[in-house]
């Protein structure tokens, strides 16, 4: 690969008697950096915008990778699966209604919808009729913008939604166990109450915080 189109620079060159020497032209002093060299290299493109919905203080890694994965929609749904030639039913495992994708499990199913619903209405969200994934995301990240308490427990109330909702997909599908979507919340309280309690920044709306039981910590 040509990194740097070296005739043109070359060919009006002088010859003056002077001692060569190296220039590393992407840098602006000449001066060689691993820095430079990957800012020539690189294609740089449009930054993430729901970056801070997905890394934050106090979120969980392998939450946040599981919610990325689902705005990348790269989570093995089985519409992807069979997209793949990997033999399996096409039917959502929660609800038993529809074809399982990223779309119907955020937040199209049943079974996430009654959940998803619980989490809005303790975070004080308007409930819409517009229920995807990156919507909701983008709604939690413009309605918390302060940095307090109550914009982590959103973000981790999105976080935990989408992992604690794949866990029990993959427990329905590999060991055949089926919990109650009332549990499942239950356990999305539980991820909060428990990451929530390593911020130290200021509360922030004080109501929704006791909504998740904060004021019990
Ligand atoms: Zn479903």
């Amino acid at each position: 690969m040509k990194l740097i189109p070296l005739m043109p620079s070359i060919a009006n060159t002088s010859i003056t008697g002077q001692q060569d020497s190296w220039k590393w032209l992407p840098s602006g002093n000449g001066e060689f950096s691993f820095h430079s060299a990957w800012n020539h290299i690189r294609s740089s493109g449009a930054a993430f915008e729901l970056y801070n919905v997905v890394w934050y203080p106090s979120s969980n890694p392998r939450m946040s990778y599981c919610l990325l994965k689902a705005l990348y929609n790269r989570l093995p749904t089985r519409d992807r699966l069979i997209n793949f030639g990997i033999s399996s039913s096409e039917i959502c495992v929660l609800c038993d209604l529809a074809k399982e994708s990223r779309d119907h499990l955020y937040f199209q199913c049943p079974y996430l919808v009654y959940i998803w619903k619980l989490c809005k209405l303790k975070l004080q969200m308007n409930d819409s009729d517009n229920k995807d994934l990156n919507t909701e995301a983008q709604n939690i990240q413009q309605k918390f913008k302060s940095k307090d308490k109550s914009y982590i427990l959103a973000r981790l109330a999105l976080n935990s939604t989408v992992w604690q909702v794949w866990q029990e997909r993959n427990r329905r599908i590999f060991q055949n166990q089926k919990m109650h979507k009332i549990m499942v919340f239950r356990r999305i309280y539980e991820d909060i109450n428990i990451l929530l309690r390593t911020c130290n920044w200021k509360v922030g709306n004080s109501k929704i915080l006791s909504n998740w039981g904060y004021d019990k910590l």
